[in-house]
């Protein structure tokens, strides 16, 4: 496999630079085969793998084609869930940083509207969104798309499963004809090929998949009746010890059900699915990232897209029901060259014919040991301190404040995320109850701050 360095690209000195320090020195194959012609201005409509380095293909494209100093929105990003969206947008701002003033928004179902109509009088560049809450701004008008240059449908295989093909129509109405349209897609079903011919222009078509499957992924599949399943993924944790996991289900119900019953056998499980409040999913995602929750018990859309790193399983507890969604599950683990474990418990009346090629390992469920006393403890447990960036908070006062008045070692303190209105900050399990208690008397930059235990 060739990888190119991204000066070999006619890219500005400082977004190089600023790749650079950012740690993306070589192009991902996605990103060797996709930027030359993003850069052209071609459509394109590509296929690969989940972890491939696809936002930054485009987000590449996208800034480099962006003029700061026009004050209108220039690029419009498409994306199946809130949580794709914030992250697209967070990888965009870190691409972005090689010049000042890029305003990147998001704009997604499931928070206020008036607030988003309000950025938006505010003017941006880029707004990276789902087709819901995009349409209604473009319904209302709070959202202009004269001066769009650039679309991307990310994941668009994944919004046609959810149902969002309607609205895609509808927003891509209010995009001028004369426009480059970016669309990827971890499969190629198709719709996808339809939507393509429908809404693109001589698309070209850049397929890496073959080349980045022969990632690290050891597959396994056990069959197991459905009395018996949850015993067995509690063995599959305590025989092949993964740092973290991912537990799949199907419904939500089941989702709450393992995630419950993990707990009660000391294993440390959230729950991630559709019925949890933003709130709520972002305090989950934040204990899974910073490592004080080991294993996510979660849904296909609440689990899509989100971009962790170092994820050591997947469990499929239930089949996913399309061989598609298998793909994108497994995907999670094995990223950026680590090596992954991928898990499927089926029953007796699953076929499993599709599955069973090439590395696959069909395996007997007494294969694997009940170990006694097993537990799943995370390093760390998260603090949440009512006080954001709106309090011009910063990384360097929460660390000051813990290791200053506190007294706490920094390597006791693991990741700190800091939001508009709340900080997080991993802490040591150890030490959380006494951190609590001393940051709640405390002050940081000289105010109090409500501080809990998540
Ligand atoms: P995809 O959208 O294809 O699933 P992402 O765009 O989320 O993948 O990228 C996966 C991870 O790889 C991200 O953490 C991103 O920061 C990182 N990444 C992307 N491009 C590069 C690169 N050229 N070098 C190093 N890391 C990269
Ligand atoms: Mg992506």
């Amino acid at each position: 496999m060739q990888t190119k360095d991204f000066s070999t690209l006619p890219l500005s000195k400082e977004m190089v630079v600023n790749l650079d320090k950012i740690g993306y020195e070589k192009m991902t194959p996605i990103q060797s085969e996709a930027l030359p012609h993003i850069l052209d201005g071609n459509d394109i409509i590509a296929q690969a793998k989940t972890g491939s380095g696809k936002t930054a293909a485009f987000g590449i494209g996208i800034l480099d084609r962006l003029d700061v100093k026009k004050f209108r929105v220039q690029s419009l990003i498409l994306c199946p869930t809130r949580e794709l969206a914030d992250q697209v947008a967070k990888e965009l701002r870190m691409i972005a940083k090689f010049t000042h003033n890029i305003k990147i928004l998001t704009l997604c179902g499931g928070v206020a509207f008036y607030p988003q109509v309000n950025s938006l009088r505010h003017f941006a560049h880029i707004v990276v969104g789902t087709p819901g809450r995009i349409l209604k701004h473009l319904d209302k008008e709070s959202l202009d798309l004269q001066n769009l240059n650039t679309l991307v449908l990310d994941e668009a295989d994944r919004m046609l499963d959810m149902g969002f093909i309607e609205e895609i129509q509808k927003v891509l109405s209010y995009a001028p004809k004369e426009r480059q349209t970016l669309l990827f897609s971890a499969t190629y079903p198709d719709e996808i090929v339809s939507l393509s011919s429908s809404i693109q222009k001589d698309a070209i078509n850049i397929k890496t998949t073959s080349i980045e499957s022969v990632n690290k992924i050891t597959q396994r599949f056990y069959k197991v009746d459905d009395g018996l399943k949850l015993q067995t993924l509690i063995n599959i944790f305590s025989n092949f010890k993964p740092g973290n996991g991912i537990v799949f289900c199907n419904t939500k119900l089941e989702c709450d059900e393992v995630a419950q019953k993990l707990q009660e056998k000391n294993i440390d499980a959230l729950a991630l699915h559709g019925d949890l409040e933003q709130y709520e999913r972002n305090d989950v995602l934040v204990q899974f990232s910073n490592k004080s929750c080991r294993v996510l018990v979660a849904t296909d859309v609440a689990a899509r897209g989100l971009d962790i790193k170092e994820l050591s399983c997947v469990v499929n507890y239930d089949t996913p029901h399309a061989k598609e969604t298998y793909v994108h599950r497994i995907g999670r683990t094995g990223r950026a060259g680590h090596e992954g474990l991928a898990f499927t418990l089926y029953n007796e009346y699953e076929d499993m014919d599709e599955y069973s090629d090439g590395d696959m390992i069909f395996e007997d469920i007494t294969t694997l040991n009940t170990v006694n006393n097993f537990e799943m403890k995370p390093p760390y447990v998260t603090l949440v301190i009512e006080g954001g960036k709106k309090d011009k908070i910063r990384k360097g006062d929460l660390l000051g404040a813990l290791t200053g008045d506190v007294g706490l070692s920094g390597s006791s303190v693991g990741q700190i995320d800091i939001y508009e209105r709340q900080s997080y900050v991993a802490i040591e399990s150890a030490f959380v109850d006494e951190v609590e208690k001393k940051l709640s008397r405390g002050k940081i930059k000289g105010k109090k701050f409500s501080v809990w235990i998540l």
